[in-house]
């Protein structure tokens, strides 16, 4: 491997002293429609190398592209759902560069006519400060395929003795997502980058267009960054006046955490230059994951020339006014307002609404109360072993929980176990141990187990008069009004009954009887 010489970097605390930084995040979302963008060929993940492919992407002579109809739905959706403007008229164009991945030679894409334009997202910060993040465009296009690089030890092309190429991917209906450069964040801007394609995802998610998967590639951010000397605060007439500095375009980051080091990064090495009197170069740059840096990638000036022309191929899309209304009327409730509305509905404080989220267990939990569980309880049983386990197996709760067959309505059948009466805590967690182990439905685990409160309080008189008798000196000392003391003695009396007994009733005989 190849030795990198490592960039300078300047403390980030001091570069916030001396700079304001400026974001723009360009967004590319697969849609997990089920054809590609320009002819029926299947878009599944992980299929057999090049067994997805047919002469339209893979750009033989002759073959026409059609429009995927889902596929504009999809992208006028998105648009909408982020207050776009959704153009009454606009083509595709031609994206001309060469590249062994790109069998055509040229990229499908939309230039100056993009579907949806001028829009923006708020976005809620760790605080509960929103920042509104203005959308330039989101405009569609197509992926390419995949190379794959033998040989070498890095998997780059450096080093590599033979590369291989994949189609399958080639085709596949993307929609670009472009911000406004993202100005008066400050300090905040890593942060403020995070949260927006945080909030992104769970829109697109919301939008049911796309898997979102980063770490699949479904969804990948380039993250350009620039400083500009610090005249004032961030939001300060004086520091928007500045004009803005080079950018940096930092490639394919992909995961949430990783949006927010490499902005800062970016800062940082950014602030080093020109602290020390040099010109940042206007470059793309790759990031490396495992040591947190970004390395030059390639030289790029604004007027890169793609000879972009309009596609020939394919005719204008033109959606009329009523189809837009009718694609309004099919968005999703905001995720940020369906977060709010839960948390409302389910009386949970900020910090266990964010323990819920952090978890993935807010769809569970909905279709846990749907199932007539309280929300205290929803929370309770998800949060409690079944997220521990799917934590050790490093998986999503949803995904360990659907693999165990594992349901919202097992743990409403739980609940309800425990509100009868027929559970006490500690048989309902020996319950719940049963169902993971796949023992069946909470019920059928509390019957084969023989897990059942004792409702018969002549059992339970006769336990208690049996500890109060074996135990005279604590007996005393309640008699003389040491309430608490019997703990002790409730303790003795469900040993008694091998945990099946109702530890308040226990209480209640023994008071009764000791005053
Ligand atoms: P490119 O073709 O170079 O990727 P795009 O227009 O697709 O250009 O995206 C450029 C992104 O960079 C946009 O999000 C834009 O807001 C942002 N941007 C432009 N100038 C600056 C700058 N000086 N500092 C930070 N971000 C910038
Ligand atoms: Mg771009
Ligand atoms: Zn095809």
């Amino acid at each position: 491997m190849t030795a990198v010489a490592t960039d300078a970097v300047m403390d980030y605390d001091e570069a916030m002293a001396k700079f304001d930084p400026v974001m723009g995040l360009e967004v590319h979302v697969e849609l997990h429609t089920a054809t590609k963008m320009f002819c029926g060929c299947p878009t599944g993940f992980g299929a057999e190398p090049n067994s997805q492919v047919c002469p339209v992407c893979l750009g033989l002579p002759g073959a026409l592209p059609v429009v995927n109809e889902k596929a504009v739905e999809s992208a006028m959706r998105i648009g909408l759902a982020l207050n776009c403007e959704i153009a009454e008229w606009c083509r595709f164009a031609r994206k001309n560069y060469f590249y062994p991945d790109m069998p055509k030679n040229f990229q499908t894409s939309q230039y100056d006519e993009p579907i949806a334009y001028g829009g923006y997202l708020d976005v809620e910060l760790e605080d509960g400060s929103i920042y509104r993040v203005e959308i330039e465009r989101a405009h569609m296009e197509e992926d390419t395929g995949k190379s794959l690089h033998i040989g070498g030890a890095t998997g780059r092309i450096h080093g590599a003795d033979h590369s291989l190429v994949d189609y399958n991917r080639a085709g596949i209906p993307l929609i670009e997502i472009v911000t406004k450069p993202m100005v008066g964040a400050g300090e905040r801007a890593p942060e403020v980058a995070k949260a927006y394609v945080s909030a992104l995802r769970d829109l697109l998610r919301a939008l049911d267009v796309s898997d979102v998967k980063m770490e699949q590639g479904s969804m990948r951010c380039d993250a350009n960054v620039s400083l500009r000397p610090k005249v004032g605060d961030p939001l300060s007439s004086e520091q928007l006046a500045v004009p803005l500095g080079t950018r940096t375009e930092t490639k394919n980051v992909n995961s949430l955490r990783s949006v927010e080091r490499a902005v800062r990064y970016e800062i940082s090495r950014h602030a080093a230059i020109l602290d020390a009197g040099g010109s940042v170069l206007q470059e793309t740059r790759h990031w490396h994951e495992d040591t947190g840096i970004t390395t030059s990638g390639r030289v790029k000036s604004d007027a890169e020339d793609y000879r972009y022309f309009p596609e020939p191929d394919l005719v204008p899309v033109a959606p009329t006014r009523e189809m837009v209304e009718a694609l309004r009327a099919t968005l999703p409730e905001p995720p940020g307002q369906r977060r709010k509305r839960l948390q409302s509905d389910w009386g949970y404080s900020d910090l266990e609404m964010r323990d819920v989220m952090n978890a993935g267990a807010v769809e569970l939990i909905e279709e846990t109360v749907a199932a007539g569980a309280s929300a205290g309880a929803a929370k309770k049983w998800w949060l409690g072993e079944p997220s521990r386990r799917a934590n050790a197996e490093g998986q999503d709760i949803v995904t360990y929980a659907a693999a165990l067959g594992f349901t919202p309505a097992h743990v409403a059948e739980l609940d309800a176990l425990v509100t009868s009466g027929r559970l006490n805590d500690s048989m309902a967690r020996q319950v719940l141990d049963g169902v993971l182990a796949g023992e069946g439905t909470p019920t059928a685990v509390a019957d084969a187990r023989g897990l059942e409160l004792v409702k018969d309080d002549g059992a339970l008189e006769a336990a208690v008069d049996k500890v109060i008798e074996t135990n005279p000196d604590v007996a005393a000392k309640i008699r003389d009004g040491k309430v608490q003391a019997a703990g002790a003695l409730i303790g003795q009396v469900m040993k008694e009954m091998k945990g099946q007994a109702d530890a308040g009733k226990a209480r209640e005989l023994i008071l009764a009887k000791l005053q």
